[in-house]
């Protein structure tokens, strides 16, 4: 029988996850990219494998993230293995210094199992989850390209779409301005902070929000563990070099990037190791996050097509939620 196809429209870690999802469930699957496939938000994260914080939050957004640390453990070995190229998974755990509110902490803990010790940073209270893990984006997304040629998915990159091609209340193909078509049985979208541009009326829900990193490069300073004070974090590399972030910023798609926020970001940075002041910035990017309202991704199909479905909005933790929405989106099809 031949496989039902499935196109998928945005190829950042969801969409890649979704793609590899889809394979294993039989599908002949189609991911496209107006840009290079990872290229979106997915490639800018900083990677904690972990929701910042999630007392905060719905705990709706800690139930997509917690298969995260398990799925990529294994997945990561097996990328390794599969690939030749080490997305660096590795349970570096955090520590979150003069944590606000820590009865709520420890009852949250408690609550969810997770292993937490009490400590002092620099002089100051803090707190040890020695299990929160992290990977490294960039080295992610090349291993997730060679991955899915090697499953066979297709890939298609510089294509943005634009149109739908309705018949009878279903799509029967997408396409692109230059009219590069692609037919298909279901369409998926998983287009990140410019989802609203395929979904009118969805930009009150969906909107791009701007995050802002830095990295310095190997200082040979002994940091081992993601640090965290006051939202800003510094997560060390196995190769030593360490990344600091990020900003949150409700600017569109603006690439414009003034000084202030870089210098912003340096000075938090030597708030928690002044040793940093001597050390110049390596690098720094910024990425669009599919930003809503409460961290909470949409992930269903759509009213107005019976073929449609999507899988977006996952703002701040994205990389650490998209195995668990890759599934259930996948299940909704399948039950379909
Ligand atoms: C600075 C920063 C730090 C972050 N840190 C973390 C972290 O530590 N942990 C974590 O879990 N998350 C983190 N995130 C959030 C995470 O990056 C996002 O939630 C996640 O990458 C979203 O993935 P996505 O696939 O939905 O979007 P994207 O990666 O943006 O992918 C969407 C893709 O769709 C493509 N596209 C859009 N429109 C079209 C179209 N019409 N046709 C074809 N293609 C299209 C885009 O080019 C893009 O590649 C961070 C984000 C930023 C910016």
């Amino acid at each position: 029988m031949k496989s039902k196809r499935a196109v998928i429209i945005g190829g950042g870690l969801v969409g890649c996850l979704t793609a590899i999802e889809m394979k294993h469930k039989g599908f002949d699957v189609s991911i496209i990219d107006q840009f290079n496939i990872g290229s979106g938000s997915s490639i800018a994260a900083g990677g904690i494998l972990f929701p910042l914080m999630p007392w905060d939050y719905d705990l709706k957004v800690y139930d997509l993230c917690r298969p995260a640390a398990n799925y990529y453990k294994i997945f990561c070995e097996e990328l390794l293995k599969n690939t030749g190229i080490d997305p660096e998974y590795s349970e570096s755990g955090l520590i979150i210094i003069n944590p606000v509110n820590t009865k709520k902490i420890d009852d949250w803990c408690n609550k969810h199992q997770i292993r937490l010790k009490k400590t002092v940073f620099n002089g100051s209270p803090s707190i040890e989850l020695k299990n929160v893990s992290q990977i490294r984006p960039p080295e992610l997304i090349k291993s997730l390209k060679v991955y899915m040629k090697n499953l066979n998915i297709k890939m298609y990159e510089n294509i943005k779409i634009t149109d739908f091609h309705i018949d009878k209340g279903e799509i029967k193909r997408c396409s692109s301005l230059d009219d590069t078509s692609f037919m298909g049985e279901v369409f998926i979208i998983t287009s990140g902070a410019w989802a609203a541009d395929l979904l009118k009326g969805y930009d009150e829900q969906i909107f791009p929000i701007r995050g802002q990193m830095i990295q310095y490069p190997n200082t040979n300073l002994e940091i081992k563990k993601i640090i965290y004070q006051d939202g800003f974090y510094l997560i060390p590399r196995k190769d030593g070099t360490i990344v600091a972030g990020s900003t949150l910023e409700k600017v569109g798609f603006s690439t414009e990037v003034n000084a202030d926020s870089i210098q912003g970001l340096k000075n938090k940075a030597e708030t928690i190791y002044p040793i940093l002041k001597d050390v110049k910035i390596e690098k720094s990017w910024y990425g669009f996050r599919p930003g809503t309202h409460d961290n909470i991704p949409i992930i269903g199909k759509y009213r107005d097509y019976s073929n449609l479905y999507l899988n977006v909005g996952h703002h701040r933790y994205g990389v650490t939620m998209a195995p668990k929405s890759a599934e259930i989106i996948t299940s909704l099809i399948m039950g379909s």
